[in-house]
């Protein structure tokens, strides 16, 4: 999954060809101008994709796709499949790549705030606003696998990539009789069990580009409540706070009473001004002194 198709050259086309959902906060350049890497690189691909974005996200996608010729993809598998929250409703559209990418759109249903329901997780949206419509996403797992690292040095178990195949099958509640070699040898499931310690799962929030005002932070507050992990803007520092209001950003002093009143324990800081380049420290350190502040 991707949270915003900005400028994602830092991933490999390995990394991208695993990519199955991408939950677009809004169309604004800086967060969408790597679609068109990521839709070179699974062109062929059989696996569809998906695209989760406020409202005008289909017609956005459409524009992008409109902007190519398309005259030798017929035999291509690829479908790209959007989904637009627009208030109370979710509407679809897929394009695909046999068709040329040509819009067929799909009915309209209810939006209940949850975009994807899987056994392992839920990813929920809530539409904000940054002057216009934009979405802030949370992952919810079902359940959470930490391994006891510990027991693995006691027991002589390297790590290694049995360990996701582990995870795996515990994940798909696979049966009892999986084997996994582990250094030479073999073991069953239930020998294995002891090293898994299956807890609470976690909650991770994603929150980009959304205005200063009392309606937006009452919402995500709400919307990022007990977050293990919240990922949030911090693009102004207090003191350009007009500026802030002008572009509809929020202060890294409003990030961190996001985090505080929601409860996360961790607030991660992204999308900064450029004009702060010279002074993160500054955005970090006024962000979590009212994070951590006592109340
Ligand atoms: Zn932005
Ligand atoms: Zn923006």
């Amino acid at each position: 999954m991707l949270f915003d198709a900005g400028d994602i050259s830092a991933l490999s086309p390995g990394n991208l060809l695993d990519v199955t959902e991408v939950f677009v906060s809004h169309t604004h350049i800086d967060h969408f101008i790597g679609f068109d890497i990521l839709l070179r690189t699974v062109l062929r691909r059989e696996v569809p994709l998906k695209i989760f974005g406020p409202a005008n996200i289909i017609n956005c996608v459409e524009g992008k796709l409109r902007g190519y010729t398309w005259n030798l993809i017929k035999d291509y598998p690829l479908e790209i499949e959007v989904f637009e929250v627009k208030g109370p409703l979710l509407s679809q559209a897929s394009f695909h790549a046999s068709r040329s990418f040509q819009r067929v759109d799909g009915a309209d249903r209810e939006f209940d705030g949850i975009l994807v329901e899987d056994p392992l997780f839920t990813i929920k949206g809530v539409e904000l606003s940054h002057q216009i419509p934009v979405m802030a996403y949370a992952l919810e797992e079902a359940f959470h696998i930490n391994i006891d690292k510990a027991l693995l040095v006691e027991r002589g178990l390297p790590v290694g990539p049995w360990l996701s195949a582990f995870k795996k099958a515990i994940r798909e509640g696979g049966p009892g009789t999986s084997v996994f070699e582990v250094a030479g040898r073999q073991y069953s499931m239930a020998e294995l069990m002891d090293i898994a310690r299956i807890t609470r799962g976690q909650k991770i929030s994603y929150v980009t580009d959304i205005a200063p005002s009392d309606e937006n932070i009452e919402k995500v507050v709400k919307f990022a409540s007990g977050s293990d992990v919240l990922f949030c803007e911090a693009y102004f520092l207090e003191r350009d706070r007009d500026r802030a209001y002008e572009r509809h950003h929020l202060t890294a002093s409003l990030s961190g009473r996001i985090a505080r009143e929601a409860g996360a324990d961790h607030l991660e800081l992204i999308h900064f001004s450029p004009k702060y380049t010279h002074c993160v420290d500054e955005v970090y350190s006024e962000a979590m002194q009212e994070f951590r502040k006592e109340t």
